[in-house]
C-alpha cells in the first residue's frame, strides 16, 4: 500500500472515442460540475464533466466526457 496510490473507490466504464472500445478506469475526476439540473421532463441529472487522470488504455489519450455519456452511478438506473 502506497500513500500516493490514491484512487477513487469505484471504477466507471468509459468508451474510447478513438478506438471505439470500452475500458474500466478508476482514475478520473469530476470537472466543470454545474450540479444537479432538472430537464423539461422533470428528470434530475448531474451536469458535469468527467476527465480521465490516467491515459486511456486503448489509445493512450486523455479523454473528457459529459457525465451523461457514461453509464454511471451518478444517475438512477432505469430498468
Ligand atoms: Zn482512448
Amino acid at each position: 500500500m502506497s500513500l500516493t496510490d490514491k484512487k477513487n473507490p469505484m471504477e466507471l466504464t468509459f468508451t474510447c472515442p478513438e478506438m471505439g472500445g470500452y475500458f474500466n478506469c478508476s482514475g478520473f475526476r469530476i470537472s466543470d460540475n454545474r450540479g444537479i439540473v432538472t430537464d423539461e421532463d422533470g428528470n434530475r441529472t448531474m451536469d458535469a464533466e468527467v476527465e480521465l487522470e490516467e491515459p486511456c488504455p486503448l489509445c493512450g489519450g486523455i479523454h473528457k466526457y459529459h457525465i451523461s455519456e457514461i453509464a454511471c452511478p451518478f444517475r438512477a438506473f432505469n430498468g
